[in-house]
């Protein structure tokens, strides 16, 4: 589904806090991004959430809230340049500024390259790069005139290594971090971190087509850790004075190899 206008986006009232960093999630209807949503805002941030699940996105915002929390919402599709930019203004117009984008959204449809599933090489290609450098492009301008921001994407031990059914995703993950360390040294005035996560209990496996390789996935994934794992790295990140630039954190189960 595409749903990237202003139309049939959605957008929640502002919020009347005003302290805290501004945070944009891609990806936060669940997993990695629904827990750093959480996490965030309990820590004190205002938090604003994008993905294509609108209704998820608003049940997290509403616990948010309840919680004494600030939240906003978005339908976005991280793979048009248009969605993601309205996503960015809509946050201003929340909070008036935008102080991090965690680009965390992502797909996995593992297969070996043999099986030709040149649609879901095509749709990792779209949401895990293209989606990455959408949030750069919309950022990027905002955060310059503000003369500061934190860009925190999210990889993957993928990025880091290559596996049998994996050779496509973990090519858009090591893009992701060249693309990164790219920007980072590009940058005196932003910050830039990866981070890596291991196996990590989400939805990420629901994705995988092939009936067989997902059965393997979601036994590997046995072993993983909760999102909230991941969510404390990036807190840490986003948490660090101005000076301070956490470039990568890798994490993964201890019991991973
Ligand atoms: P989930 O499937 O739980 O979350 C993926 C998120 O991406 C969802 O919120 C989904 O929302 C969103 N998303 C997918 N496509 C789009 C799109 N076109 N536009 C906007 N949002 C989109 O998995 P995880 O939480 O595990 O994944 C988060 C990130 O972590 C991904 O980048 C993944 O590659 C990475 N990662 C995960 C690991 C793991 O073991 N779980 C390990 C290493 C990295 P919606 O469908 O509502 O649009």
């Amino acid at each position: 589904m595409t749903a990237s206008t202003s139309s049939t986006a959605t957008v929640q009232s502002t919020s009347t806090s005003r302290t805290g960093k501004v945070v944009l999630i891609t990806g936060a209807s669940s997993g990695i991004g629904e827990a750093t949503a959480r996490l965030l805002a309990a820590a004190g941030h205002r938090v604003f959430l994008g993905a294509r699940r609108a209704d998820r996105l608003a049940a997290v915002v509403k616990e948010i809230r309840a919680g004494g929390g600030t939240a906003d919402h978005r339908e976005l599709d991280v793979t048009c340049l248009e969605s993601v930019r309205d996503f960015v203004r809509a946050a201003q117009e929340s909070y008036g500024r935008v102080d991090v984008l965690v680009n965390n959204a992502g797909v996995m449809p593992l297969a070996m390259l043999e099986a030709l599933k040149v649609d879901e090489w095509n749709r990792m290609i779209d949401v895990n790069i293209r989606g990455v450098l959408h949030g750069i492009a919309a950022v990027l301008p905002v955060m310059r005139e503000q003369g500061a921001g934190h860009i925190v994407n999210v990889a993957s031990v993928a990025g880091h290594r290559v596996d049998p059914t994996a050779a496509v995703y973990c090519a858009t993950k090591f893009a992701v971090r060249a693309i990164s360390e790219g920007l980072r040294q590009e940058s005196r005035d932003l910050r830039v971190t990866v981070v890596s996560p291991g196996f990590t209990r989400t939805e990420l496996t629901g994705g995988i087509g092939d009936l067989g390789m997902r059965a393997v996935a979601e036994d590997m994934m046995g072993i993983a850790i909760p999102a909230t794992a991941i969510g404390e790295a990036i807190v840490y990140a986003v948490s660090q004075p101005a000076e301070v630039d956490v470039n990568e954190i890798v994490v993964r189960p201890t019991a991973q190899g």
